[in-house]
């Protein structure tokens, strides 16, 4: 199993494979002037299969697909595939917007996707379309039905809060899990991309115990919840009665980097080493060389090396090369 410099186990692989997306949330992509990868620079199924093999024969055995919107791509069921079928691998997860799982949804499953994490900020008609620019809660709930006929359980939602956006929305979220067994896990902003997505993130940042604080205002006290899995950055409770579990993922108030387990591949092939910090590793030359697993593993280690102790959002440093879509959360 990879250790670190201060012995964190790193056995969790996001892997980005695209960083196009069909909507624009605003806190995520910009409208204008984006920039995407080039397709050749993209790294192939086959590619991203050898990159996951490589670290399974590490320690790693957690993998969660992302993007951008990883269901765009045209082969996301093969590279979904092609993942689960790795020995070590006992975990694949894909975090998405859902528009498009009711093409999806019943050949992901077959191929071995475990669980799928589906993000909608508010269930407000007129809001969403603010948020998430071209999302509709209409979609976004087609989606969630198709994940759930699938058999994905638990259907887990993410919501990022953003004040005068949907900071009030969250009851309506955290309602869900009263007769839903769903976990609904709420999200604080992180500045990403040094550009007006940034800019927002810090203007509009609402801290999780106001979140919380509105929800139990509402719909009483929750109960914490055990932390079952400690490298899980969400925060649980059960609200009075509920069948489900709300969440506080917290990276802005109360970081979790020192029990950090993951390791990031973007789409264009490099291991990004920290979600809020710029250094990358490049990994798809060696891909591309041929130089088999074995080389893989070499940079997959440098990599591990050269990962931060921890974020510095409080020094106003965070990544300013990439932005969220690029990267995948
Ligand atoms: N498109 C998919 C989706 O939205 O779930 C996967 C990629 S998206 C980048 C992954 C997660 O990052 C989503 O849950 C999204 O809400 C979150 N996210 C994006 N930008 C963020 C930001 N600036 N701060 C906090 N979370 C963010
Ligand atoms: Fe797309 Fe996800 Fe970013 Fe929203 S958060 S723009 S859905 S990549």
């Amino acid at each position: 199993m990879p250790l670190d410099s201060f012995n964190r186990q790193i056995n969790y692989l996001r892997v980005s494979i695209t960083d196009h997306c069909n909507l624009r949330c605003v806190y995520c992509m910009p409208i204008r002037d984006l920039h995407f990868a080039p397709r050749e620079e993209l790294l192939t199924a086959a590619e991203s299969e050898t990159g996951v093999s490589a670290a399974a024969g590490v320690g790693y055995s957690k993998v969660r697909i992302t993007g951008g919107e990883p269901t765009l791509r045209s082969d996301v069921v093969d590279i979904v595939r092609r993942i689960a079928g790795i020995d070590g691998i006992d975990d694949v997860a894909m975090t998405t917007n859902a528009i498009l799982l009711p093409r999806w949804a019943e050949e992901l499953r077959r191929a071995g996707l475990n669980r799928v994490n589906i993000h909608v900020d508010t269930l407000d008609p007129e809001r969403i379309r603010r948020l998430m620019r071209f999302a509709s809660v209409d979609e976004v709930w087609a989606g969630i039905e198709a994940a759930q006929n699938a058999g994905f359980d638990p259907i887990k939602i993410n919501a990022v809060v953003v004040r005068d956006y949907n900071e009030g929305d969250v009851v309506e979220l955290a309602r869900l899990t009263l007769e839903r067994d769903w976990h609904v896990r709420f999200i604080e902003l992180m500045p990403l991309g040094g550009g007006e997505c940034a800019r927002l993130a810090l203007s509009q940042y609402v801290p999780n115990t106001e979140t919380r604080d509105r929800i139990a205002a509402v719909l009483g006290d929750p109960t914490p919840l055990p932390n079952v899995n400690p490298s899980d950055e969400s925060r649980n409770y059960r609200l009075p009665g509920a069948r489900g579990v709300i969440g506080f993922i917290s990276p802005v108030s109360e970081p979790y980097c020192g029990t950090c387990n993951r390791m990031r591949l973007t789409a264009d092939g490099k291991l990004h080493l920290c979600l809020l910090n710029d250094d990358e590793v490049d990994l798809k030359q060696t891909l591309r060389n041929g130089g088999g697993i074995e080389s893989v593993q070499g940079i997959l280690a440098e990599a591990v090396r050269r990962k931060p102790t921890g974020h510095r959002l409080d020094d106003g440093i965070s990544t300013e090369d990439r932005g969220m879509f690029q990267i995948g959360g």
